[in-house]
C-alpha cells in the first residue's frame, strides 16, 4: 500500500474545477487527486489546506459596529429626547440640553456593549458544536472539524450525516441522500459508486455526494474532491452562513411591550402640557421641561436591553453545564418544561458496556471483568453436571464468539493499561469478549474478509455481514435485537429457551443481543432477503451501569414537577430494571412499542401520563408520544441522536441532540445539545432556564416602580400645581446610574435554592404576571409616597427647593437599594445573612451607586449641572432608616401575599 506520505511534497494536485469527476472512475479520481484508499498524511492535508484554504462558506458580512451604534438610536424615545435637547438649546437652558445628550449617548453606548456581548457569547456557542466528520487519515479513522477538510480526504457517511463537502463515492451501500438543499428536491435520491454519463443533470450524477445534504439511510465512503466555495452548493448560491440574531418571542413581546408604553407615555405627556398650560398657567417652556422629565421617568428605557444580556447570560451559564443552546426561546422554554424524554443508553447509562452472560443452545456462561480491557475469566453458570471444564464450554462457543467480533465495525486500543474504544461501545464489549477467550481480531478479519454488509438501523434493530470464509465459503453474521435475530431464524430454532434466557437476563437490566449465521451461495452483495433460515447462536447479556448523576437529577426533577420518561430500543425488563435502579418513579410502568402501536391517539393521550417507560420503540413512537404529551398541556423536552430522530425533536418544545452520540440531522433538528449526552445536564438546563426566568421577572419588578414612581410624583405635583420634587436632568440622571448598575446586577442573580423545589411554570404564564403587576403599583405607590414625605418634610423645615430635591433624588436611589435586595428573592424571604450579604457583582453595583450618589450631592460641579445641593450626615442616615422601613414593609408584603395565597405564581 503506498502511503501518500511518501509521495513527494509537490503532491498536492491542480484541480481543475471542470473535472467530470462524476463520469471518471474510482480509480482515476484517487490517481487524480494523488491519494489512496488509507488517506491522506496529516503533513500532505496541512499543505492542501494551506493550498486550498477551509471547508466553509464565507460568513454573511457582519452589520458594521458603526450601524450597530448607530442602531442604539433608532427609538421613539430617543427621538423624543433628542427632540426635547434641541428644544433646551432653543430655550437657551443649554445645561439641560447637555445632560439629555449625554444620557442619550451613554444610553447608545451601553446598548451597544451588551450587544455585543450577547452576540459575542452566542457566536462563541456555535463553535462548541461545529460540525465533524469522520475521515480516513494517516490509514486510520479520525473525526475532524469539517472546515478542516481538503480535496483527497477520505470520508466515511452514515445516516443522519450531513456531506461535508462534494465527495466522489468509492464504495456506497444502500445509500440514499436528500438534496433538497441543492436541488429541491425532497425524496431521497438513490446513491452508487459507478461512474456516470459525463454529460448527466446534477440530480442524474449519483456517484457524487454533494456538501450540505443529507444522508438519509446506507453507509459509504467517499473521496473529497471540492471544498469550500468550490462546491455545488457554494457555487450556486455563495450561500451564506447566517449570524444568529438575538431575538425571541420573549424578547420581541418586551420590545412590543416597551414601544406601546412609550407611545402611551407620550401621548399622555402632550395631554399634561396641555394641562400644565392651559390649566396650571406654567410657562410653556417650563411646562415642556417638566413634561420631559416625566416622559423620561415613565420610560423604561434600559429594560429591554437588560433582559436581552439576562438571556445570554443563561446561555453561557448552560453551556457551562454542557448545555450548548442553539435556538435562543429554548431558555425561556426549558424553565417550563414539565416533561423529560430521554433515551436510556448513554444518557442515563455510561454507554460502558461489558458482556456479562453469553448463553449459547447448550450452555450458559458467565464473564468478569469490567470496561473493555480484555481481563476477566470466562466460567460456566451453575453446575456443570455433563463435566465439561471451563475451557471446553468456551471452545464450544466458538461461533458465537467469533460472530460477534467479525460482525463488528469497532476498534479497541490500549494506552498506557486503558482500554478505549472507538465506535460502537457494545461492540467495543464484544471485541474484548472474544481476546478474553483467546480470539485475535486481526487474525479474524484476515481470515473471514468482509464482502457486504447491512448497517445497524433502529427501525430493523440488528445488522448483519457477510464474510468469505477460510474455504471459500460465504457467510452472513447478524447481531440485533434478540427478537428481531428470531424472527430471521429458521423452524428448527426453539425460541422457548431464548425467550426464557432473555427474560432473566433482561430483569437483571442486562442489554441483549441476538447473534445467527447462516452459509449463502457465493455473492457480492448482501440483501434482507438473503436472511431468511438462520441459525440461531446464542444471546449476550451487558451490563451497563446507570450514571450517578442521573439518578440524583432525576431526583431533583421529581422534586421539581417534572416527570421523566424513559424511551428506548430496548428490551421491556431491562429497561424497566434500569428504571427502578435510577429510581425513576415509585413504581414505573412500562409499556412496549407494540402496544403502543395497538393504542388510536386519543387512547395514548389518555395513558401516557401515567407510563415513565417506553420500550422496543421506534423513532415513530417518539412522534406521538411527544404529541399526547403536549395535548395533555405539557412543555416537553426530548432528547434524540439518529436521523429518524429529527421530526420528533422538532415537534418537542425542546429538542435535544446528542453532541457526542449524535447525528448531524438530529443536532439540526434540535434546539438545544448536549455536549456530554449527560441527562444530568438537562437537569441542570431546566435548572438554569428557572433560573433565568426569575430574574427577568426580578429585572422588570426592579425597574417598573422606579419609572411608576417618578412619574407618579412629577403627574401629581402637575395636577395638583406643586413645585416640581424633581428636574428632568435629576431623573435623567437617576434612571442612567441605577438602570446599568443596580438593573444590570439582576440579570447576574444566582439561582434562589428552592427553584429546583416548585412546580414548573405554566407555559402560557405572561412574564407580567398579577402578582408582578401588583407589586410594581404597590411599589410604585411606596416610592411615591416616601418622595413626596421627604420633600414636604423639607421644605416645612424651610429647606431651599434645591436642597429639598436633593433629598427626593436620594431617598429614591435609597429606595431602590432596599428594594434590590427585596427582589433578589421573589420567591424567599430576603432577610438572611446571604440575602444581606448579597453577591459580589450586588455589592460593586451599590458600592458604585453610592460613589455616584455622593457626587452627585457633594461635587461642586455637579451643583452646576443638576441643580443640588450638599445635604447634612443626619438626614443621610434618616434616608437610609426610611430605606429600611421600605424594606421590612415590602418582606411584610410578601409573606402576607404568601399566607392569603392570593398568587398562584409566586409558589410556582
Ligand atoms: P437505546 O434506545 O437503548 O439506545 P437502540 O435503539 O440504540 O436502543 O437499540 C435497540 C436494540 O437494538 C438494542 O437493545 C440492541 O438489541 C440492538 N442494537 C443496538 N445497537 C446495535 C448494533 N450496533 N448492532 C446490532 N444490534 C444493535
Ligand atoms: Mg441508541
Amino acid at each position: 500500500m503506498t502511503r501518500s506520505a511518501d509521495l513527494p511534497r509537490s503532491s498536492s494536485p491542480e484541480l481543475p474545477a471542470d473535472t467530470p469527476w462524476h463520469a471518471i472512475s474510482s480509480a482515476e479520481v484517487l490517481a487524480a487527486l494523488a491519494v489512496t484508499k488509507a488517506g491522506l498524511s496529516d503533513a500532505e492535508a496541512a499543505r492542501r489546506l494551506e493550498r486550498y484554504g477551509p471547508n466553509a462558506l464565507p460568513e454573511e458580512a457582519r452589520v458594521h459596529p458603526l450601524r450597530r451604534f448607530l442602531a442604539q438610536f433608532h427609538n421613539p424615545l430617543i427621538y423624543f429626547l433628542l427632540a426635547a435637547a434641541i428644544a433646551a438649546v432653543a430655550l437657551s437652558h443649554a445645561v439641560d440640553a447637555i445632560v439629555i445628550l449625554a444620557v442619550v449617548i451613554v444610553n447608545a453606548i451601553v446598548g451597544f456593549v451588551q450587544e455585543g456581548k450577547a452576540e459575542e457569547s452566542l457566536n462563541g456557542m456555535r463553535s462548541l458544536i461545529s460540525a465533524h466528520a469522520v475521515v480516513q487519515r494517516e490509514g486510520r479513522r479520525q473525526s475532524l472539524d469539517v472546515t478542516d477538510l481538503v480535496p483527497g480526504d477520505i470520508v466515511l457517511l452514515e445516516p443522519g450525516d450531513r456531506v461535508p463537502a462534494d465527495l466522489r463515492l468509492l464504495r456506497a451501500r444502500g445509500l440514499a441522500i436528500e438534496e433538497a438543499a441543492l436541488t429541491g428536491e425532497s425524496v431521497a435520491a438513490e446513491k452508487q459508486e459507478d461512474a456516470v454519463a459525463s454529460d448527466a443533470p446534477l440530480g442524474d450524477r449519483t456517484s457524487l455526494a454533494f456538501s450540505g445534504t443529507l444522508v438519509a439511510k446506507g453507509q459509504a465512503t467517499g473521496v473529497v474532491v471540492a471544498t469550500g466555495a468550490g462546491t455545488e452548493i457554494g457555487r450556486i448560491s455563495g450561500m451564506l452562513q447566517a449570524v444568529p440574531v438575538l431575538v425571541t418571542p420573549l424578547i420581541r413581546q418586551i420590545n412590543r411591550f416597551s414601544h406601546q408604553l412609550t407611545f402611551t407615555i407620550l401621548g399622555a405627556s402632550i395631554l399634561l402640557f396641555a394641562f400644565a398650560v392651559l390649566v396650571r398657567g406654567f410657562v410653556w417652556d417650563d411646562a415642556l421641561i417638566a413634561v420631559v422629565a416625566v416622559a423620561a421617568g415613565a420610560i423604561p428605557e434600559g429594560l429591554p436591553a437588560v433582559i436581552t444580556i439576562t438571556l445570554a447570560i443563561g446561555v453561557r451559564r448552560m453551556a457551562a453545564r454542557k448545555a450548548v443552546i442553539r435556538k435562543l426561546p429554548a431558555v425561556e422554554t426549558l424553565g417550563a418544561t414539565s416533561v423529560i424524554c430521554t433515551d436510556k443508553t448513554g444518557t442515563l447509562t455510561r454507554n460502558e458496556m461489558t458482556v456479562r452472560h453469553v448463553f449459547t443452545a447448550s450452555r450458559s456462561l458467565e464473564v468478569a471483568g469490567s470496561g473493555y480491557a480484555p481481563q476477566g475469566a470466562i466460567t460456566q453458570e451453575g453446575a456443570t453436571e455433563e463435566g465439561i471444564d471451563d475451557a471446553a464450554a468456551i471452545m464450544e462457543a466458538a461461533p458465537i464468539l467469533r460472530c460477534g467480533m467479525l460482525c463488528n465495525d469497532a476498534r479497541l486500543a490500549e494506552e498506557a493499561g486503558e482500554w478505549s474504544v472507538t465506535g460502537d461501545p457494545m461492540e467495543g464489549a464484544l471485541l474484548a469478549l472474544g481476546m478474553k477467550a483467546g480470539l485475535d481480531h486481526v487474525h479474524l478479519s484476515v481470515e473471514w474478509p468482509r464482502v457486504d454488509e447491512i448497517p445497524f438501523d433502529a427501525a430493523y434493530r440488528y445488522m448483519a455481514t457477510l464474510h468469505r470464509g477460510p474455504d471459500g465459503e460465504h457467510v452472513v453474521f447478524v447481531k440485533g435485537a434478540p427478537e428481531a435475530v428470531l424472527a430471521l431464524a429458521g423452524p428448527q430454532d426453539d425460541p422457548a429457551r431464548w425467550d426464557m434466557l432473555s427474560g432473566k437476563a433482561a430483569r437483571l437490566g442486562e442489554r441483549l443481543l441476538g447473534f445467527g449465521m447462516m452459509r449463502l451461495e457465493p455473492r457480492e452483495r448482501l440483501r434482507v432477503e438473503d436472511l431468511e433460515g438462520l441459525t440461531m447462536l446464542g444471546l449476550m447479556g451487558f451490563i451497563d451501569p446507570p450514571r450517578d448523576e442521573a439518578r440524583q437529577a432525576i431526583a431533583e426533577c421529581r422534586s421539581a414537577g417534572i416527570a421523566v420518561k424513559m424511551i428506548t430500543g430496548d428490551h421491556i425488563e431491562t429497561a424497566r430494571a434500569i428504571a427502578r435502579q435510577l429510581d425513576l418513579a415509585d413504581d414505573p410502568v412500562a409499556m412496549t412499542g407494540a402496544e403502543l402501536e395497538s393504542l388510536s391517539d386519543a387512547e395514548l393521550e389518555e395513558v401516557v401520563g401515567g407510563v415513565s417507560v417506553f420500550a422496543r420503540a421506534s423513532p415513530e413512537h417518539k412522534l406521538r408520544i411527544v404529541r399526547a404529551l403536549q395535548a395533555r398541556g405539557a412543555i416537553v423536552a426530548m432528547t434524540g441522536d439518529g436521523v429518524n430522530d429529527a421530526p420528533s425533536l422538532k415537534q418537542a418544545d425542546v429538542g435535544t441532540a446528542m453532541g457526542l452520540a449524535g447525528t448531524e440531522a438530529a443536532r439540526e433538528a434540535s434546539q438545544m445539545v448536549l455536549l456530554d449526552d449527560n441527562f444530568a445536564s438537562i437537569v441542570a438546563a431546566v435548572h438554569e432556564g428557572r433560573t433565568v426566568y426569575d430574574n427577568l421577572r426580578k429585572v422588570i419588578a426592579w425597574t417598573l416602580p422606579t419609572n411608576g414612581g417618578e412619574a407618579m410624583l412629577m403627574v401629581l405635583a402637575i395636577l395638583l400645581g406643586f413645585t416640581l420634587p424633581m428636574t428632568a436632568t435629576q431623573i435623567l440622571w437617576i434612571n442612567l446610574v441605577t438602570t446599568v448598575t443596580l438593573g444590570l446586577v439582576l440579570a447576574f442573580e444566582p439561582p434562589e435554592s428552592e427553584v429546583m423545589q416548585r412546580p414548573p411554570r405554566r407555559a402560557n404564564a405572561s412574564l407580567l404576571s398579577p402578582f408582578l403587576l401588583w407589586r410594581v403599583i404597590f411599589v410604585s405607590i411606596l416610592f411615591t409616597v416616601l418622595m413626596l414625605a421627604v420633600f414636604f418634610v423639607a421644605q416645612a423645615r424651610g429647606e431651599d427647593i434645591a436642597t429639598a430635591r436633593t433629598l427626593v433624588v436620594n431617598m429614591l436611589v435609597v429606595a431602590e437599594i432596599f428594594y434590590l435586595f427585596n427582589v433578589r428573592y421573589l420567591h424567599m424571604r430576603s432577610l438572611t445573612l446571604r440575602g444581606a450579604l448579597g453577591t459580589r457583582a450586588v455589592l460593586l453595583a451599590v458600592g458604585a451607586v453610592l460613589l455616584a450618589q455622593l457626587a452627585f450631592t457633594y461635587l461642586p460641579v455637579m451643583h452646576d449641572i443638576f441643580g443640588t445641593q450638599p445635604v447634612s450626615l443626619l438626614d443621610g442616615i434618616i434616608l437610609i432608616l426610611l430605606g429600611m422601613v421600605l424594606f421590612v414593609v415590602l418582606e411584610l408584603e410578601k409573606w402576607v401575599m404568601k399566607r392569603l395565597d392570593w398568587f398562584e405564581e409566586l409558589h410556582a
